[in-house]
């Protein structure tokens, strides 16, 4: 049986001499496992489509829940962030997360949206690589159930809490004075913040990313939003790590 659709590389790895088995994020079935025969050699039609964070128009050959790619054509490579590290290192953590946290062959449009969007910013928009992370970790959140509570204060019910701090283990705002004696204190937002997350999780998705964050304000924002994606999914990610010790935290 033959499938035409169009696939994000999550992950690629080598196999045998020549072939790679490719985890892909596809529009029509989610995300898929599939074998790319003879996609090292040189001169290979399906070269450019099996590389990591290539976008492809492709048809998969799918025979007793097994997939193989018969054809390839790439239609965004997205080159700026292939060729800068630290993008690239950002990048091929956004395809670590979203390939933890999905199922296999599910459909999942807002997510595949979110993550070619997310990497769509870094490449053409230019976007402060903080501001696309945290609004990729807390979307990626709001999307796979875990939506933060970020209304009103989870206490006295305050629209704009006095001194508003995020629980990341809880997922809900509360006052400075609400949240004293409640375990923990949780992390302190500033009216900029608190508004950037607002945005994130309640706006319209095609503006994920228009939204203004003063630079004094990214570190704080990207505890916040990493914080949360990682006491939420109770993990770790190795392509995480290695964006940290790219950037020297
Ligand atoms: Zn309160």
């Amino acid at each position: 049986m033959l499938i035409d659709t169009k696939a994000l590389v999550l992950r690629a790895v080598d196999y045998k001499d020549s072939d790679r088995i490719l985890t892909l994020f596809t529009q029509d079935l989610g995300k898929v496992t599939v074998r790319a025969r003879g996609c090292r050699r040189r001169g290979s039609p399906l070269a450019a489509s099996s590389q990591l964070l290539t976008w492809s128009e492709v048809t998969l050959f799918g025979y007793r829940e097994r997939y193989g790619l018969n054809s390839a054509e790439p239609l965004e490579l997205f080159w700026g962030v292939r060729q800068d590290v630290e993008k690239l290192a950002l990048g091929s953590y956004f395809a670590e997360v979203v390939e933890r946290v999905t199922g296999d062959e599910q459909p999942e449009p807002a997510l595949l949206s979110l993550i070619l969007n997310s990497l769509y910013a870094l490449d053409k928009l230019q976007k402060p690589q903080p501001i696309v992370k945290g609004a990729f970790e807390l979307k990626l959140m709001a999307l796979i159930g875990y939506e933060p509570l970020i209304s009103s204060c989870a206490v006295c019910g305050a629209l704009e809490p006095v001194e508003p701090r995020f629980d990341r283990q809880e997922g809900l705002l509360r006052c400075g004075a609400c949240g004293r004696g409640r375990g923990g204190e949780g992390l302190a937002l500033t009216p900029a913040i608190l508004a950037a997350m607002r945005h994130v999780v309640y706006g319209d998705p095609k503006r994920l990313f228009s939204f203004r964050l003063p630079s004094e304000d990214w570190k704080q924002f990207g505890r916040v939003c990493e914080g949360f994606l990682t006491a939420q999914l109770d993990r770790g990610f190795s392509t995480l790590d290695f964006y940290r010790s790219l950037m020297g935290r």
